[in-house]
Protein backbone atom coordinates (compact mmCIF):
# COMPACT_ATOMS: atom_id res chain seq x y z
CA UNK A 1 0.00 0.00 0.00
CA UNK A 2 0.79 3.48 -0.54
CA UNK A 3 0.06 6.90 0.88
CA UNK A 4 -3.01 8.34 0.36
CA UNK A 5 -4.23 11.45 1.44
CA UNK A 6 -7.40 11.14 3.79
CA UNK A 7 -10.20 13.20 1.97
CA UNK A 8 -14.02 13.29 1.73
CA UNK A 9 -14.49 9.58 1.18
CA UNK A 10 -12.82 8.68 4.25
CA UNK A 11 -14.91 10.46 6.27
CA UNK A 12 -17.91 9.32 4.49
CA UNK A 13 -16.33 5.92 4.39
CA UNK A 14 -16.45 6.39 8.70
CA UNK A 15 -19.38 7.86 8.23
CA UNK A 16 -21.13 4.43 6.99
CA UNK A 17 -19.03 2.32 9.36
CA UNK A 18 -20.82 4.22 12.44
CA UNK A 19 -23.87 3.90 11.25
CA UNK A 20 -23.54 0.31 10.78
CA UNK A 21 -22.21 -0.03 14.27
CA UNK A 22 -25.01 2.06 16.03
CA UNK A 23 -27.65 -0.38 13.94
CA UNK A 24 -26.05 -3.64 15.00
CA UNK A 25 -25.83 -2.26 18.89
CA UNK A 26 -21.69 -2.23 18.61
CA UNK A 27 -20.22 0.49 21.02
CA UNK A 28 -17.06 0.59 18.44
CA UNK A 29 -14.73 -0.68 16.49
CA UNK A 30 -10.79 -1.23 16.73
CA UNK A 31 -8.50 -1.79 13.78
CA UNK A 32 -4.65 -2.36 13.98
CA UNK A 33 -2.41 -1.71 10.65
CA UNK A 34 -4.76 -3.37 7.49
CA UNK A 35 -6.33 -3.17 4.70
CA UNK A 36 -9.58 -2.07 7.07
CA UNK A 37 -7.65 0.76 8.92
CA UNK A 38 -6.27 2.23 5.20
CA UNK A 39 -9.14 1.65 3.75
CA UNK A 40 -11.39 4.11 6.87
CA UNK A 41 -8.14 6.70 6.61
CA UNK A 42 -5.88 6.20 3.88
CA UNK A 43 -3.27 5.86 6.65
CA UNK A 44 -0.75 2.78 5.81
CA UNK A 45 0.79 1.86 9.08
CA UNK A 46 3.37 -0.38 9.67
CA UNK A 47 2.44 -3.57 11.38
CA UNK A 48 4.97 -4.54 13.86
CA UNK A 49 5.79 -4.82 17.67
CA UNK A 50 4.73 -0.95 18.54
CA UNK A 51 0.76 -0.62 18.54
CA UNK A 52 -1.13 1.41 16.18
CA UNK A 53 -5.36 1.58 16.90
CA UNK A 54 -7.73 2.70 15.10
CA UNK A 55 -10.69 3.38 17.60
CA UNK A 56 -14.03 3.87 15.91
CA UNK A 57 -17.21 4.91 17.87
CA UNK A 58 -20.78 4.22 17.51
CA UNK A 59 -21.27 8.12 17.67
CA UNK A 60 -18.59 11.43 17.72
CA UNK A 61 -14.96 11.27 16.87
CA UNK A 62 -12.50 8.29 16.05
CA UNK A 63 -9.23 8.51 17.47
CA UNK A 64 -5.60 7.03 16.58
CA UNK A 65 -2.98 5.41 19.14
CA UNK A 66 0.22 5.73 17.61
CA UNK A 67 4.07 5.69 18.26
CA UNK A 68 5.36 9.11 18.98
CA UNK A 69 8.30 7.93 15.98
CA UNK A 70 5.36 7.06 13.43
CA UNK A 71 3.18 9.94 14.03
CA UNK A 72 4.41 12.07 10.97
CA UNK A 73 3.30 8.70 8.95
CA UNK A 74 -0.11 9.55 9.77
CA UNK A 75 -0.63 12.45 7.40
CA UNK A 76 -4.14 13.42 6.50
CA UNK A 77 -5.71 11.40 8.47
CA UNK A 78 -5.01 13.07 11.84
CA UNK A 79 -8.27 15.01 9.93
CA UNK A 80 -10.21 12.21 11.01
CA UNK A 81 -9.65 11.65 14.50
CA UNK A 82 -7.58 12.77 17.13
CA UNK A 83 -4.04 11.83 17.48
CA UNK A 84 -2.50 10.11 20.72
CA UNK A 85 1.47 9.46 20.80
CA UNK A 86 3.71 7.11 22.85
CA UNK A 87 6.76 7.00 23.50
CA UNK A 88 8.77 3.77 23.62
CA UNK A 89 9.14 4.11 27.55
CA UNK A 90 5.30 4.11 27.45
CA UNK A 91 2.91 1.62 27.93
CA UNK A 92 0.54 1.67 24.65
CA UNK A 93 -2.19 -0.94 25.87
CA UNK A 94 -2.64 1.18 28.72
CA UNK A 95 -3.15 4.45 26.52
CA UNK A 96 -5.29 2.74 24.70
CA UNK A 97 -7.59 1.35 27.27
CA UNK A 98 -7.57 5.13 28.57
CA UNK A 99 -8.58 6.30 25.12
CA UNK A 100 -11.72 3.29 24.67
CA UNK A 101 -12.75 4.04 28.41
CA UNK A 102 -15.14 2.31 30.18
CA UNK A 103 -16.20 -0.65 28.53
CA UNK A 104 -18.45 -2.15 30.89
CA UNK A 105 -21.63 -3.69 29.56
CA UNK A 106 -20.52 -2.27 26.32
CA UNK A 107 -19.72 -4.51 22.77
CA UNK A 108 -16.70 -4.05 21.11
CA UNK A 109 -16.00 -4.82 17.37
CA UNK A 110 -12.64 -5.97 16.33
CA UNK A 111 -10.70 -5.60 12.79
CA UNK A 112 -9.73 -9.45 11.83
CA UNK A 113 -6.78 -8.34 12.06
CA UNK A 114 -5.31 -7.02 14.70
CA UNK A 115 -2.88 -8.97 16.42
CA UNK A 116 -3.87 -11.13 19.08
CA UNK A 117 -1.04 -10.06 21.18
CA UNK A 118 -2.37 -6.14 20.98
CA UNK A 119 -5.73 -7.38 21.69
CA UNK A 120 -5.08 -9.45 24.76
CA UNK A 121 -3.21 -6.78 26.26
CA UNK A 122 -6.47 -4.46 25.87
CA UNK A 123 -8.75 -7.06 27.10
CA UNK A 124 -6.83 -7.26 29.98
CA UNK A 125 -6.80 -3.49 30.90
CA UNK A 126 -10.11 -3.22 29.78
CA UNK A 127 -11.91 -5.89 31.62
CA UNK A 128 -15.70 -7.07 31.00
CA UNK A 129 -17.26 -6.56 28.15
CA UNK A 130 -18.29 -8.14 24.82
CA UNK A 131 -16.33 -8.47 21.89
CA UNK A 132 -16.97 -9.45 18.53
CA UNK A 133 -15.36 -9.40 15.00
CA UNK A 134 -15.69 -6.42 13.26
CA UNK A 135 -15.41 -8.38 9.70
CA UNK A 136 -19.63 -8.97 9.00
CA UNK A 137 -19.91 -5.25 9.39
CA UNK A 138 -16.38 -4.37 7.27
CA UNK A 139 -17.40 -6.98 4.41
CA UNK A 140 -20.41 -4.76 2.76
CA UNK A 141 -18.92 -1.53 3.10
CA UNK A 142 -15.39 -2.88 1.26
CA UNK A 143 -16.59 -5.75 -0.60
CA UNK A 144 -18.61 -3.24 -3.54
CA UNK A 145 -16.20 -0.82 -4.81
CA UNK A 146 -17.06 3.20 -5.83
CA UNK A 147 -15.98 4.23 -8.93
CA UNK A 148 -12.72 5.64 -7.97
CA UNK A 149 -11.68 2.41 -6.87
CA UNK A 150 -12.82 0.18 -9.86
CA UNK A 151 -10.93 3.19 -12.02
CA UNK A 152 -7.69 2.35 -9.46
CA UNK A 153 -8.39 -1.52 -9.68
CA UNK A 154 -8.69 -0.63 -13.84
CA UNK A 155 -5.48 0.64 -14.02
CA UNK A 156 -3.74 -1.72 -12.22
CA UNK A 157 -4.93 -4.28 -13.96
CA UNK A 158 -4.13 -2.61 -17.23
CA UNK A 159 -0.42 -2.00 -16.60
CA UNK A 160 -0.29 -5.78 -15.32
CA UNK A 161 -1.56 -7.14 -18.71
CA UNK A 162 1.05 -4.39 -20.66
CA UNK A 163 3.85 -6.40 -18.74
CA UNK A 164 2.37 -9.63 -20.01
CA UNK A 165 2.02 -8.27 -23.41
CA UNK A 166 5.54 -7.40 -23.75
CA UNK A 167 7.09 -10.38 -21.94
CA UNK A 168 5.28 -13.01 -24.16
CA UNK A 169 6.86 -10.92 -27.11
CA UNK A 170 10.25 -11.50 -25.16
CA UNK A 171 13.05 -13.46 -25.63
CA UNK A 172 12.73 -17.81 -24.87
CA UNK A 173 11.83 -18.79 -21.51
CA UNK A 174 13.49 -22.30 -22.35
CA UNK A 175 16.67 -22.75 -20.28
CA UNK A 176 15.63 -20.30 -17.71
CA UNK A 177 14.85 -21.49 -14.09
CA UNK A 178 10.96 -20.75 -12.84
CA UNK A 179 12.97 -17.67 -10.97
CA UNK A 180 14.25 -16.40 -13.27
CA UNK A 181 11.36 -16.46 -16.07
CA UNK A 182 9.44 -15.11 -12.69
CA UNK A 183 12.13 -12.22 -12.28
CA UNK A 184 11.73 -11.03 -16.01
CA UNK A 185 8.11 -10.74 -15.65
CA UNK A 186 7.97 -8.85 -12.35
CA UNK A 187 10.72 -6.32 -13.34
CA UNK A 188 8.16 -5.58 -16.14
CA UNK A 189 5.60 -5.59 -14.30
CA UNK A 190 7.34 -3.08 -11.65
CA UNK A 191 8.98 -1.05 -14.40
CA UNK A 192 5.11 -0.06 -14.95
CA UNK A 193 4.92 1.58 -11.57
CA UNK A 194 3.87 -1.39 -9.89
CA UNK A 195 4.94 -2.46 -6.70
CA UNK A 196 5.04 -6.63 -7.01
CA UNK A 197 4.88 -8.40 -3.86
CA UNK A 198 4.39 -12.34 -4.88
CA UNK A 199 4.53 -14.60 -7.78
CA UNK A 200 4.45 -17.82 -9.38
CA UNK A 201 6.24 -19.39 -12.03
CA UNK A 202 5.00 -23.07 -11.92
CA UNK A 203 6.30 -25.05 -15.08
CA UNK A 204 6.19 -28.55 -16.54
CA UNK A 205 4.93 -30.86 -13.47
CA UNK A 206 5.07 -28.30 -11.39
CA UNK A 207 2.03 -26.47 -13.03
CA UNK A 208 -0.11 -29.09 -11.46
CA UNK A 209 0.57 -27.87 -7.92
CA UNK A 210 -1.81 -24.71 -8.25
CA UNK A 211 -0.16 -22.40 -5.37
CA UNK A 212 3.69 -24.46 -6.64
CA UNK A 213 6.46 -22.80 -4.93
CA UNK A 214 8.63 -21.18 -7.76
CA UNK A 215 11.94 -22.64 -8.21
CA UNK A 216 14.99 -23.87 -9.56
CA UNK A 217 13.50 -26.27 -12.49
CA UNK A 218 14.76 -25.32 -15.82
CA UNK A 219 11.48 -24.64 -17.93
CA UNK A 220 12.15 -27.03 -21.26
CA UNK A 221 10.14 -27.85 -24.86
CA UNK A 222 7.27 -29.64 -24.05
CA UNK A 223 6.36 -27.96 -20.65
CA UNK A 224 3.03 -25.87 -20.15
CA UNK A 225 4.30 -23.10 -17.64
CA UNK A 226 2.03 -21.00 -15.63
CA UNK A 227 2.42 -17.35 -14.33
CA UNK A 228 -0.14 -15.87 -11.63
CA UNK A 229 1.35 -12.78 -10.31
CA UNK A 230 -0.13 -9.18 -9.51
CA UNK A 231 1.06 -5.94 -8.60
CA UNK A 232 -0.21 -2.81 -5.78
CA UNK A 233 -0.99 0.34 -7.60
CA UNK A 234 -2.29 3.01 -4.88
CA UNK A 235 -3.46 0.29 -2.94
CA UNK A 236 -5.53 -1.51 -4.94
CA UNK A 237 -3.88 -4.92 -6.30
CA UNK A 238 -4.34 -6.84 -9.98
CA UNK A 239 -3.91 -10.59 -9.88
CA UNK A 240 -3.79 -12.60 -13.51
CA UNK A 241 -2.65 -15.89 -14.60
CA UNK A 242 -1.92 -17.03 -18.14
CA UNK A 243 -0.44 -20.21 -19.25
CA UNK A 244 2.21 -20.72 -21.90
CA UNK A 245 3.48 -23.68 -23.70
CA UNK A 246 7.12 -24.22 -25.13
CA UNK A 247 7.07 -25.53 -27.96
CA UNK A 248 4.53 -27.55 -29.98
CA UNK A 249 1.91 -29.10 -27.52
CA UNK A 250 0.05 -32.17 -26.97
CA UNK A 251 -3.00 -32.86 -28.03
CA UNK A 252 -4.28 -33.40 -24.50
CA UNK A 253 -2.60 -30.18 -23.28
CA UNK A 254 -4.41 -27.88 -26.48
CA UNK A 255 -7.72 -29.94 -25.14
CA UNK A 256 -7.01 -28.80 -21.56
CA UNK A 257 -6.73 -25.37 -22.75
CA UNK A 258 -9.60 -24.87 -24.21
CA UNK A 259 -11.72 -26.34 -21.71
CA UNK A 260 -10.22 -23.65 -18.96
CA UNK A 261 -10.54 -21.01 -21.64
CA UNK A 262 -13.87 -22.00 -22.05
CA UNK A 263 -14.79 -22.40 -18.39
CA UNK A 264 -13.50 -18.69 -17.79
CA UNK A 265 -15.60 -17.21 -20.61
CA UNK A 266 -18.60 -19.58 -18.58
CA UNK A 267 -17.88 -17.90 -15.65
CA UNK A 268 -17.26 -13.92 -16.74
CA UNK A 269 -21.05 -14.72 -18.92
CA UNK A 270 -23.00 -15.62 -16.00
CA UNK A 271 -21.74 -12.80 -13.59
CA UNK A 272 -24.92 -10.01 -12.84
CA UNK A 273 -26.36 -8.92 -10.07
CA UNK A 274 -28.73 -11.09 -7.88
CA UNK A 275 -26.73 -14.25 -8.95
CA UNK A 276 -25.40 -16.22 -5.93
CA UNK A 277 -21.88 -16.35 -5.63
CA UNK A 278 -21.69 -19.98 -5.75
CA UNK A 279 -23.25 -20.13 -9.27
CA UNK A 280 -20.09 -18.67 -10.46
CA UNK A 281 -18.01 -21.94 -9.18
CA UNK A 282 -21.09 -24.46 -10.49
CA UNK A 283 -20.72 -22.56 -14.43
CA UNK A 284 -16.87 -23.20 -14.14
CA UNK A 285 -17.16 -26.54 -12.35
CA UNK A 286 -20.22 -27.67 -15.00
CA UNK A 287 -17.80 -26.98 -17.74
CA UNK A 288 -14.75 -28.78 -16.84
CA UNK A 289 -16.77 -31.73 -15.10
CA UNK A 290 -18.73 -32.07 -18.67
CA UNK A 291 -15.16 -32.34 -20.04
CA UNK A 292 -14.35 -34.95 -17.69
CA UNK A 293 -11.77 -33.52 -16.06
CA UNK A 294 -14.06 -32.32 -12.81
CA UNK A 295 -11.61 -34.45 -10.37
CA UNK A 296 -8.34 -31.98 -11.79
CA UNK A 297 -10.44 -28.56 -11.07
CA UNK A 298 -8.94 -28.18 -7.26
CA UNK A 299 -9.99 -24.89 -6.43
CA UNK A 300 -12.90 -22.54 -5.73
CA UNK A 301 -13.37 -20.32 -9.15
CA UNK A 302 -12.67 -17.00 -7.25
CA UNK A 303 -11.96 -14.97 -4.63
CA UNK A 304 -12.16 -10.70 -4.58
CA UNK A 305 -9.39 -8.61 -4.15
CA UNK A 306 -9.01 -5.17 -3.97
CA UNK A 307 -7.00 -3.32 -1.04
CA UNK A 308 -6.44 -7.59 -0.52
CA UNK A 309 -5.34 -9.93 -2.93
CA UNK A 310 -7.69 -12.17 -1.51
CA UNK A 311 -10.85 -10.64 0.06
CA UNK A 312 -14.41 -11.26 0.55
CA UNK A 313 -16.26 -12.03 -1.70
CA UNK A 314 -15.44 -15.84 -2.15
CA UNK A 315 -16.76 -17.43 -5.21
CA UNK A 316 -17.11 -21.09 -3.62
CA UNK A 317 -19.93 -24.04 -3.20
CA UNK A 318 -21.70 -22.69 -0.16
CA UNK A 319 -21.82 -18.97 -0.73
CA UNK A 320 -24.81 -18.02 -1.23
CA UNK A 321 -24.55 -14.16 -1.00
CA UNK A 322 -26.03 -12.71 -4.18
CA UNK A 323 -23.66 -10.87 -6.56
CA UNK A 324 -23.90 -7.21 -6.85
CA UNK A 325 -22.91 -4.12 -8.61
CA UNK A 326 -19.30 -3.09 -7.83
CA UNK A 327 -17.82 -6.59 -6.20
CA UNK A 328 -14.64 -7.41 -7.95
CA UNK A 329 -13.48 -10.56 -8.23
CA UNK A 330 -11.16 -13.50 -10.04
CA UNK A 331 -12.32 -15.76 -12.38
CA UNK A 332 -9.51 -18.39 -12.36
CA UNK A 333 -10.30 -21.66 -13.54
CA UNK A 334 -7.94 -24.14 -13.59
CA UNK A 335 -7.34 -28.12 -14.50
CA UNK A 336 -4.30 -29.78 -12.94
CA UNK A 337 -2.94 -33.58 -14.43
CA UNK A 338 -0.30 -34.77 -11.81
CA UNK A 339 3.10 -35.00 -12.64
CA UNK A 340 2.18 -33.46 -16.38
CA UNK A 341 0.53 -30.71 -16.73
CA UNK A 342 -1.70 -27.38 -15.29
CA UNK A 343 -3.87 -24.54 -17.20
CA UNK A 344 -5.12 -21.92 -14.99
CA UNK A 345 -6.09 -18.78 -16.84
CA UNK A 346 -7.18 -15.79 -14.40
CA UNK A 347 -8.83 -12.30 -14.81
CA UNK A 348 -9.91 -10.08 -12.66
CA UNK A 349 -13.95 -9.09 -13.05
CA UNK A 350 -16.29 -6.60 -12.06
CA UNK A 351 -19.60 -7.01 -11.73
CA UNK A 352 -21.64 -4.18 -13.19
CA UNK A 353 -25.52 -3.43 -12.99
CA UNK A 354 -26.25 -5.19 -15.86
CA UNK A 355 -23.36 -7.97 -16.10
CA UNK A 356 -19.78 -7.68 -16.25
CA UNK A 357 -16.60 -6.14 -17.15
CA UNK A 358 -13.06 -7.73 -17.49
CA UNK A 359 -9.99 -5.64 -16.04
CA UNK A 360 -7.60 -7.89 -17.53
CA UNK A 361 -7.69 -7.98 -21.31
CA UNK A 362 -3.96 -9.55 -22.60
CA UNK A 363 -4.73 -12.30 -24.45
CA UNK A 364 -6.44 -15.33 -23.49
CA UNK A 365 -5.44 -17.20 -26.67
CA UNK A 366 -3.18 -20.06 -26.03
CA UNK A 367 0.47 -18.87 -26.73
CA UNK A 368 3.38 -20.71 -27.44
CA UNK A 369 6.77 -19.25 -26.59
CA UNK A 370 10.66 -20.31 -27.45
ZN1 LIG B 1 -3.64 -15.27 -9.13
ZN1 LIG C 1 -6.35 -15.16 -7.69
Amino acid sequence: MTESPATDFHAERIQRLQAQLASDGIDLAVFGPSADLFYLTGFDAHLSERLNLLVVPASGQPALVVPTLEAPLVGDAARLASLHTWADHEDPAALAASVVGDIEGKTIAVGNQLWSAFLLRLQSRLGEGSWVEAAPIMRPLRMIKDAAEIEAMAEVSRRTDEAWEEFIEGPPISGLTETQALKRLVDLTEKRGLKVGWGICASGPNAASPHHHTGERVIQEGDSVIFDWGGVLDGYNSDVTRTVHVGPPSEEFKRVYQVVLEANQATFEAVKPGVPLQDLDRVARKVITDAGYGEAFLHRVGHGLGLEVHEEPYLVEGNELPLAAGMTFSDEPGIYLKGNLGVRIEDTVVCTEDGARKLNNATRDLVYMD
